[in-house]
């Protein structure tokens, strides 16, 4: 049984065939899915594909640092109202993204700040994205601990260093999001699997992105956390069942599903 910590399930892309992706999910052994949020515009889908399939996949709640625009306010305040009214397994998708734009990296960190606090107030685990911004991670991430912040969760598709891993783990308590990358020639994050023991890692997906070889360029998809399984089991030189039982455990344990 494996969980995939990070899809985007209710996407578009998965529209036209969602029931054998799922199908193919659980032929696979995914038993849950996380599927982090992104911002108002997708929140329905996402709710609805929740109650679709009640027990199997999770909705969380949160503004995605590339959705922070103008009316980021708005979104925040949503985001607050939404987890205010019900309970959630988790606040993400957060974070901090300097790749596609730093227009607004200023509003990102203020936000990125707040549903960090959010999520602490009631010991909620975050899903954090972080995409050339380490430095303004740190900057926030000091912050939090000035105000007395201890958070806890997943940095999603890490692809920084196991010295930076190590840095940012002295701020909370958090595990690495490993997928479809670590099956790419010379990805970065091949080597901090090596180093990271499996009782720091959860597997994801981060489908319909992101696809794992032999898929690359296609659409991704719950399923391929097989291939990811498989090269996590290499790297470690481990059994692939040992890597989804630990990813598992640390999965249930962190989102406190199971
Ligand atoms: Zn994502």
């Amino acid at each position: 049984m494996i969980i995939d910590t990070h899809t985007h399930l209710y996407d578009a892309d998965f529209r036209t065939d969602f029931d054998d992706v799922v199908l193919r999910a659980r032929d696979a052994g995914v038993c849950k899915c996380i599927m982090p949020a992104i911002d108002i515009s997708s929140f329905d889908d996402m709710c609805a594909t929740e109650r679709a399939l009640e027990g199997f996949a999770y909705a969380t709640i949160g503004l995605h640092p590339t959705s922070v625009k103008e009316n980021w306010r708005e979104e925040l305040d949503f985001v607050k109202g939404e987890f205010a009214r019900r309970d959630y397994c988790a606040v993400g998708e957060i974070g901090l993204d300097g790749y596609w734009s730093r227009d607004f990296i200023e509003e990102q960190k203020t936000v990125f700040y707040e549903q960090m606090v959010m999520a602490a107030s009631r010991d909620i685990p975050v899903i954090i994205h972080l995409r050339e911004a380490t430095d303004d991670m740190y900057e926030v991430l000091e912050r939090l601990k000035g105000a007395g912040v201890r958070p806890r969760g997943v940095f999603h598709a890490f692809s920084g260093s196991y010295e930076t891993y190590e840095r940012i783990n002295r701020y909370g308590d958090f595990l690495v999001g490993i997928g479809g990358v670590v099956t790419y020639k010379k990805a970065g994050v091949a080597s901090v699997v090596e180093r990271l023991p499996l009782e720091r890692m959860v597997l994801e997906t981060d489908s319909p992105w992101l696809s794992p070889v032999p898929y690359r360029g296609k659409r991704n998809e719950p399923s391929y956390l097989k291939e990811i399984v498989a090269k996590i089991a290499s790297l470690k030189g481990c059994d692939p069942s040992l890597v989804e039982e630990v990813t598992t455990a640390n999965a249930m344990k962190m989102f406190n599903i199971g």
